[in-house]
């Protein structure tokens, strides 16, 4: 489906609503999961370590993003990992392609989110629609001047999630190219 635009989707605020206010929100189930990107940041043998860093998931997700007219794209640190941990819990195949980020993963010198360079790097000009709760109105700026073809900068607050408005502006972009 490569005529279809790229959906570059970022795990932590788009499906993990980090930042909620309330403790449960409907739809959403509480997992704890161990990928490396965190664990790399516990204290081995420290409580959090064995427990695992709680992630909340909607189950619905995947099926709302895979009716979406995209090629759904993991853009995530916690790269291959979305595939084996977040794909099987909201119903995503667990083979979609993932945005290859250096390591480690550098601050930006140009105050840009550190995705930012590397991923118009992987889009190689593709049409994108990228979902991430860090974007800024910089990063805006930089993909509208090096990005030689449409692009959807969608920020998504980490205390909501994708929400019902958020998959229509996503179909309504796609749709509109
Ligand atoms: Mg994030």
């Amino acid at each position: 489906m490569t005529d279809r635009p790229l959906l570059l989707l970022d795990v932590d605020g788009p499906l993990n609503p980090f930042a909620a206010r309330f403790p449960r929100m409907r739809g959403y189930t509480s997992h704890r999961l161990r990928p490396t990107v965190w664990l790399t940041r516990q204290a081995p043998g420290s409580r959090r370590h064995r427990r695992g860093l709680r992630v909340r998931l909607n189950a619905s997700h995947g099926a709302r993003l895979a009716g979406l007219p995209y090629e759904t794209v993991w853009a995530s640190a916690w790269a291959d990992e979305a595939n084996s941990l977040i794909s099987p819990r909201i119903g995503l195949p667990e083979d979609l392609r993932v945005v290859a980020w250096p390591t480690p993963p550098a601050a930006d010198p140009g105050g840009l989110c550190w995705k930012t360079r590397p991923l118009l790097e992987w889009a190689a000009g593709r049409p994108f629609a990228w979902v991430d709760d860090m974007l800024t109105d910089r990063d805006a700026a930089h993909v509208a001047e090096h990005h030689d073809a449409p692009a959807l900068l969608l920020r998504i607050p980490p205390q909501w999630g994708l929400r019902n408005a958020d998959f229509a502006r996503l179909r309504s972009w796609a749709e509109s190219l």
